[in-house]
């Protein structure tokens, strides 16, 4: 049965699924190798959670409930205790399959081996653990407290007893599980990231500024948030990196990332994260950067 929870990396999901499998009452250690990512994390969900409760949506004891079941640390060891680990640092591969191997000798050797990867082989990962039957990709969406999808990817060797466990706990967080292969980026990457992308050359080649383009997409096409808004959001270095991951893994030119990306992703213009992307967050109302 699955009851102590470890996440690895503190940043934008690693918090919100910390967030949520507290909320439903698991026992979470939250893992970075950066003790200020911790801090944040730990200010970030109590706000989260507190905007939850001035909404009604949970009491006020189950907010500071699910805060008492968080557990901070800066080494992998906490995980000794762990019945499933959801890896969720960088989007990087090297980092992930370092991280991967030196956890997997920590673990009891019941633990299931989740990555939230947006993108990276989830056979691959596997093939850096010592237990690939039982890792599988847990993909949630940003902002996990918020978003219902989480997608299910299983590799090659994924066992059907780690898909069905997985899938059942996705359940218990009221979540709603999707399957998807593993081919780069999965369903909900391959469709929206090309979009971003192509809006991103939509401002490059000049046919729009960022307010047009986002005004555009809101208005004419009923999105809730424009693309580059959205980008922004989800984290310009992260829409860069799946858009690599499909250029490289599908070999197709029409995932080419646009330049103006790679651009604002070198000068460390990373969106919200940064307070600087397609939008300048510094002021009381984000100013379009172009
Ligand atoms: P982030 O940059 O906000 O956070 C990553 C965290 O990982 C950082 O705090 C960093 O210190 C930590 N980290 C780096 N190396 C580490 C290590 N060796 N051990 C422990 N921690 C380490 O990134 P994020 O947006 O939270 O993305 C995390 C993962 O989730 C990525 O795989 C990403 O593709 C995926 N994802 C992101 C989104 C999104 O919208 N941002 C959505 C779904 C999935």
């Amino acid at each position: 049965m699955v009851e102590q929870i470890g996440v690895i990396g503190a940043g934008q999901m690693g918090n919100g699924i910390a967030h949520v499998f507290a909320l439903a009452g698991f026992q979470v250690k939250l893992m970075d190798v950066n003790e200020a990512a911790l801090d944040n994390a730990r200010t970030t969900i109590g706000k989260n959670l507190a905007r939850q409760s001035s909404k009604g949506k949970i009491s006020e004891a189950d907010a500071t409930a699910a805060l008492g079941r968080i557990d901070t640390a800066t080494t992998m060891k906490v995980f000794a205790d762990s019945d499933l680990v959801i890896e969720a640092a960088s989007e990087n591969e090297g980092i992930k399959r370092r991280i991967l191997t030196e956890l997997c000798p920590l673990l009891k050797p019941s633990c299931l081996l989740a990555s939230n990867t947006s993108s990276i082989s989830i056979t691959r990962l596997g093939a850096a653990t010592d237990r690939p039957e039982k890792f599988i990709g847990m993909h949630f969406m940003n902002p996990v407290p918020v978003m219902k999808l989480v997608e299910l990817i299983r590799g090659i060797a994924t066992a059907e007893e780690t898909y069905s466990a997985v899938r059942t706990l996705t359940l218990t967080l009221e979540k709603i599980p999707v399957s998807a292969e593993d081919f780069p980026a999965f369903i909900v990457n391959r469709i929206l990231l090309p979009m971003i992308n192509e809006a991103v050359y939509t401002l490059y080649e000049g046919v729009g500024s960022v307010d047009a383009i986002d005004t555009a997409m809101r208005l004419g096409a009923n999105h809730p948030m424009g693309p580059l808004e959205l980008a922004d959001f989800i984290g310009l270095d992260v829409c860069l990196s799946v858009m690599q991951v499909l250029h490289e893994g599908l070999a197709d030119t029409k995932y080419r990332p646009c330049p103006l990306l790679v651009k604002y992703v070198e000068a460390g213009w990373l969106g919200r994260k940064t307070n600087k992307g397609f939008y300048d967050y510094s002021g009381p109302k984000p100013v379009p950067t172009r």
